[in-house]
């Protein structure tokens, strides 16, 4: 069985087809620029050479037609027939309260979908542009949506209700959704795996610290608390997001700088975060390069989200009861030893030590935490694709 993945967004499209036999990736890529000027498609087939292919790609159609021509081409394609796709796995990131596991795609669900485009006006559209793109150029393929949403679905009330008035949960639905489910779903299952115990005896908590950031209390394999809310801005500090913060802040800010609320909401999505502290970028690499120079303003940046993630870490260890394994994936989670190390640093009282040494590596499944730690630290790389294939091949085989 051949599943297509999708990852939709306004302007980009990425893919992998995977083979769910071996869980080989036959092919993978992305489609840049889509609706600009100059869009192209890197495209490489299984560990072979990447190529580019420039083409107009003016809405997301000719973009999924680039793909399925690339996957069939004589030269570096992996398929012969479109037939040979049996199901095509979506990313979808917000499906609200409507669902609580990933769906095959039909008129209802398409319909419940385009009500939540409110509750993610950036990143639902896009996500059902490639959908509908998709079924017109794959008709009869089974498509199935897998939401970042869904796993949250799990969370208690206490967890997820805000305290403002209930009538602006009733009215509005506002409340905590929480996102990157699929990433802290597919860590919470390889980290049982590697550490030889069922999900449902373990009490985890998954760091997922990317360009976007957000942590989850994973308790017997169910979400329990996640730091991302409404939207994906509260929470951890972020490259260019500022997560947690006084909201009194806001109409503060809207007052002295005479913000109309659009500018004060990309003030704290695009400019805040890491690049707002530091001045200087929202790349984590940057920053640890130059706090290494000196620069005081990247390191307290460091330290801010370092600290950030530590008392998250903390709490969620209350809200469980204890934890046995902090898991670390995602750009940063997964490649800086500096982060993982300040972040678990004095942490012996709750039972978390790091092994400095073991933690000098990068991208690995593996366990860094020092001998005797009580709770586990581990390296968890994470594979987004990978669990909406998982799930779409399962969805299909009912
Ligand atoms: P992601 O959103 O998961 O692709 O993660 C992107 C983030 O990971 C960027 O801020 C990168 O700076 C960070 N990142 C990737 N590799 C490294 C590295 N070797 N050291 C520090 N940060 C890294």
């Amino acid at each position: 069985m051949k599943i297509l993945v999708i990852n939709c967004g306004s302007s980009s499209l990425k893919y992998q087809l995977i083979n769910m036999e071996n869980e080989e990736v036959l092919a993978k890529g992305i489609c840049e620029r889509i609706g600009i000027q100059g869009s192209f498609l890197k495209h490489q087939p299984g560990d072979g050479d990447k190529v580019t292919i420039e083409k107009p790609m003016p809405t997301h159609m000719e973009a999924i037609q680039s793909v399925i021509d690339a996957l069939l081409d004589a030269n570096y394609g992996v398929i012969k027939s479109m037939n040979e796709i049996n199901a095509v796995g979506h990313r979808v990131v917000h499906a609200g309260e409507k669902f609580a596991t990933s769906v095959v795609l039909n008129e209802d669900v398409m319909n419940a979908l385009t009500e939540c485009i409110e509750l993610a006006p950036l990143h639902n559209p896009p996500n059902i542009m490639g959908i509908e793109a998709c079924q017109k150029i794959m008709p009869g393929i089974p498509m199935v949506g897998v939401f970042d949403t869904a796993f949250h679905q799990t969370m208690p009330k206490e967890a997820y209700i805000y305290a403002l008035p209930y009538e602006m949960y009733e009215k509005y639905k506002i409340r905590r959704y929480g996102f990157h489910g699929t990433s802290h779903k597919y860590v919470s299952q390889k980290a049982a795996e590697f550490l030889g115990k069922p999900l449902s005896e373990l009490k985890l908590i998954t760091c997922h610290l990317g360009n976007g950031a957000s942590i989850a209390a994973v308790n017997m394999g169910k979400s329990v608390d996640t730091s991302m809310g409404f939207t994906p801005l509260e929470g951890l500090v972020m490259g260019t997001r500022a997560g947690d913060m006084d909201p009194a802040i806001v109409t503060f800010l809207q007052e002295k700088e005479n913000l109309t609320s659009e500018q004060v909401n990309s003030l704290m999505n695009k400019k805040s975060g890491v690049l707002g502290i530091s001045k200087l970028s929202s790349d984590f690499r940057d920053i640890e390069d130059a706090a290494e120079k000196g620069n005081e303003n990247a390191q307290l940046a460091l330290d801010i989200y370092n600290y950030r993630v530590k008392k998250y870490i903390g709490a969620y260890m209350a809200a469980m009861n204890g934890a046995d394994a902090i898991i670390f994936t995602a750009g940063l989670g997964e490649n800086s030893n500096l982060v993982r190390e300040a972040i678990c640093k004095d942490m012996d009282f709750l039972g978390i030590k790091i092994d400095a040494q073991k933690n000098n590596v990068r991208g690995k499944l593996t366990d860094v935490s020092a001998d005797g730690s009580k709770v586990k630290v581990l390296i968890v790389p994470t594979d987004e694709e990978m669990m909406i294939a998982r799930d779409t091949k399962i969805l299909i085989s009912k």
